[in-house]
């Protein structure tokens, strides 16, 4: 069991040091985890929640050291990366430059909305439900098509409780799943929904679904914000997924995929 995608203090909204998030990690019997710390942006945008870039050689040096000290965990080195149109350029030479094992894409931001409006706190009177998902999927899409990324991280960070988006928005998520599809890259299925007011994963169950059986691989992860939450709710998923047939799960370094079938191993 691994967890791809652990936050650090860097990002300034994550408690706990990173040894204590590999102890929680090592206690809870997991095998390979991945910082995947928020990456820093252009002119210092939303700077409050994510790393500076003079950070990231800290950063590095951090994950480098921890790797010597623990033996007994896989440790891999990772970034999630803010998709925002316009910010291309950057991005690809961003991740070039370092010796990522994986690259997380988050939306976080969606470039026609009001600046600074994160998508989970959106304010957007004048636009139904359907064009914000429409919006924001949009924004994921054009996302996946950069290639810049590893995997699609909180595939639908923008829902609410009670609007399903395969009710309305089933097309968004059909292109969606054929584009990641068509591109090689994973799904994380993230369990810091489960912790959250949504109370669900990312995605949700009925998307997930559609990933699985276009044959899309998955990960792990708990994009945990403080050492408690490594690996939650893993193995409540794991066991619910465990019904489904040729579930394929990824695994990553240097940027290269492997795949493995879930078996009862896992479970
Ligand atoms: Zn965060
Ligand atoms: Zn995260």
């Amino acid at each position: 069991m691994n967890d791809y995608h652990l936050h650090t203090k860097l990002c300034k909204h994550a408690t706990g040091e990173m040894y204590e998030y590999i102890e929680s990690a090592i206690e809870k019997g997991i095998k390979e985890i991945c910082f995947t710390d928020h990456i820093p942006l252009p002119d210092e945008f939303d700077l409050k929640h994510r790393m500076r870039l003079k950070d990231m050689d800290v950063y590095l040096n951090w994950i480098e050291s921890c790797k010597k000290k623990y033996k007994e965990i896989s440790i891999l080195t990772g970034i999630e990366a803010d998709y925002i149109e316009g910010y291309e350029d950057y991005l690809e030479s961003f991740i070039s430059q370092y010796p990522f094992d994986l690259v997380i894409m988050a939306v976080h931001f969606v470039k026609q909305w009001p600046k600074g409006q994160w998508v989970f706190s959106y304010n957007l009177p004048d636009k139904s439900i359907t064009q914000i998902y429409n919006d924001y999927f949009e924004a994921v899409l054009k996302g996946i098509n950069t290639g810049f990324f590893d995997i699609v991280g909180h595939l639908d960070l923008i829902k609410e409780s009670n609007f399903s988006i395969l009710k309305t928005n089933s097309n968004n998520i059909d292109k969606i799943v054929n584009k990641i599809f068509d591109r090689g890259m994973s799904v994380e299925v993230n369990t810091s929904g489960l912790h959250k007011h949504i109370n669900e994963i990312y995605p949700s169950f009925d998307i997930l679904k559609k990933i699985i059986k276009k044959g899309i691989p998955i990960l792990f992860s708990s994009d945990s914000h403080s050492p408690e939450h490594v690996g939650f709710k893993f193995n409540e998923v794991m066991k619910y997924l465990s019904d489904f047939n040729g579930v394929k799960l990824a695994t990553y370094k240097k940027r290269h995929l492997t795949l493995h079938t879930l078996t009862q191993e896992y479970i």
